[in-house]
């Protein structure tokens, strides 16, 4: 019977991957680098085996990436998936890297054929979509899901083949509070339009004002460091699908565009009319944003 392989680092919400899974048919296994709690929360979410590798301790779970890269080797699964969080998204490198198989995110369908797995996944950041014939085993990164419910099956422990070499020494506050920018009704990003950090405050009056988060262009993430990169929208950075997103001198490029292409009302701010973003807005500012944001904040207030 073919197997499918599910690689949980410390988030069991996987009822998308189930899903996927039993689309597929076959038996599903989840193989589990967290806590215990993470892997009873997995045997009841209707897999058929959870092979767990016991307590990680002060091992940060991604550091197991390949001890569950060997124990999923050793299965030789035609088809492995994992959730797009940051450790799961290890593991399934660590795997991918050890079976040489191909890793593909952003995936809409996955077929079994007698001799391949075909997949059809987004490019360019979801401009298109191809579909893939992998003749060989297939590490799958989808959508995070939810935790699922069912009837709950037993745990298998086994021991880690090879110990990590590292540990946890210290664990302090960070000084950089992250946002869930995913579930933002509302959202006003600012790109190199800005001179100064200062004026990041025009910005944060007028999201206030909007009851908004504040989010950004790549480079004021990346580049200058005026905000956090888990801030900036586009290909590389969060997709977002607010009812209001409002791009304060952020030009438009498509690397930036399609990380809010599923917004409701767009309204571009930018003293270029020229800037591509005009061609992908509801409305449209031209003027030097020094002068439009707070206008726009005190006309809100
Ligand atoms: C592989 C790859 C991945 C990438 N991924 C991402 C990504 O995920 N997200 C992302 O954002 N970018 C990404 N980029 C970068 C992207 O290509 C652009 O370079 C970036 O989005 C440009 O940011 P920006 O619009 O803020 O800056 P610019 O393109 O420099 O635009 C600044 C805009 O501000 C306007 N402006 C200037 N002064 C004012 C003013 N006073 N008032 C009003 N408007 C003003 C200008 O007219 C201009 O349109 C990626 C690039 C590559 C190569």
């Amino acid at each position: 019977m073919t197997e499918i392989w599910i690689l949980v680092a410390a988030n069991p919400a996987i009822d998308n991957l189930v899903s996927r899974g039993r689309e597929l048919g076959g038996q599903l296994v989840a193989v589990v680098a967290g806590d215990r709690s993470c892997a009873e929360a997995i045997a009841a979410s209707g897999v058929d085996r959870v092979v767990w590798l016991g307590e990680p301790g002060a091992t940060p779970v991604e550091a197991r990436a390949a001890a569950v890269a060997d124990l999923v080797a050793e299965a030789a699964p035609r088809v492995v998936l994992a959730a797009s969080h940051p450790a799961e998204r290890v593991l399934a490198g660590a795997l991918a890297g050890r079976l040489g198989a191909p890793a593909l995110t952003m995936v809409s369908s996955v077929r079994l054929e007698a001799d391949a797995v075909i997949v059809t996944h987004a490019t360019f950041g979801g401009v298109a979509e191809e579909t893939v014939r992998v003749e060989g085993p297939v590490v799958i990164v989808d959508e995070c899901g939810s935790v699922g419910t069912g009837l709950p099956v037993p745990i298998e422990e086994v021991t880690a083949t090879a110990p990590p070499t590292l540990t946890v020494v210290e664990t302090r506050m960070s000084s950089t509070t992250r946002v869930d920018l995913g579930k933002a009704r509302r959202v006003v990003a600012v790109g190199r339009g800005l001179a100064r950090r200062e004026d990041l405050a025009l910005v944060e009056e007028l999201a206030r004002a909007l009851d908004a988060e504040v989010a950004c262009s790549r480079p004021l993430a990346e580049g200058l460091g005026w905000l956090s990169r888990d801030r900036y929208i586009g290909v590389t950075g969060q997709h977002v699908h607010p009812d209001l997103y409002v791009a304060v001198g952020i030009s438009g490029q498509l690397q930036h565009v399609v990380g809010c292409r599923d917004a409701g009302t767009v309204v571009v701010v930018n003293c270029d009319a020229k800037a591509p973003y005009f061609g992908e807005c509801d409305y449209g500012i031209v003027g030097d944003l020094a002068q439009v944001v707070p206008a726009l904040t005190a006309a809100l207030a």
